[in-house]
């Protein structure tokens, strides 16, 4: 559903794009339809409802996309940690792109399993 909405937004801005585009090109009447159509799906668009903002389901089986991430001259590491129960953790590391889970919430250290970086330390516990 959401996806849906924000596909019919983008929809409405393209349509009011082009359609101001043709206008200023010379092609009011066509170009001013385009837009008056464009400009009716981007607010159906945004007033469009959004029945489930969290899938529980859908929450507890997300997990980061496992991609190498730019190394900004440190590691980089990417941690969710699920709100409600029951609680879940992944850390996806930057370094090799290692996907570890764990039950229960971000531990104070972690050192990542596929290459042995320690990725974090909490220095007030
Ligand atoms: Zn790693």
């Amino acid at each position: 559903m959401t996806s849906l909405r924000r596909r019919v937004i983008g929809l409405g801005c393209a349509f009011v794009i082009f359609g101001g585009a043709l206008s200023a090109g010379g092609l009011w009447t066509f170009g001013g339809t385009i837009g008056i159509w464009g400009i009716i799906a981007f607010v159906a668009g945004m007033f469009m409802q959004e029945p489930d903002r969290f899938d529980p389901e859908e929450v507890a089986s997300w997990r980061p996309s496992a991609a190498p991430m730019a190394n900004a001259g440190r590691t980089m590491y990417r941690v969710d940690t699920t709100i409600d129960e029951p609680i879940h953790t992944t850390v996806l590391c930057g370094s090799c792109a290692h996907l570890a889970e764990m039950d229960g919430p971000r531990p104070a250290t972690f050192t990542c399993p596929g290459c042995g970086l320690l990725l974090w330390e909490d220095e007030e516990e």
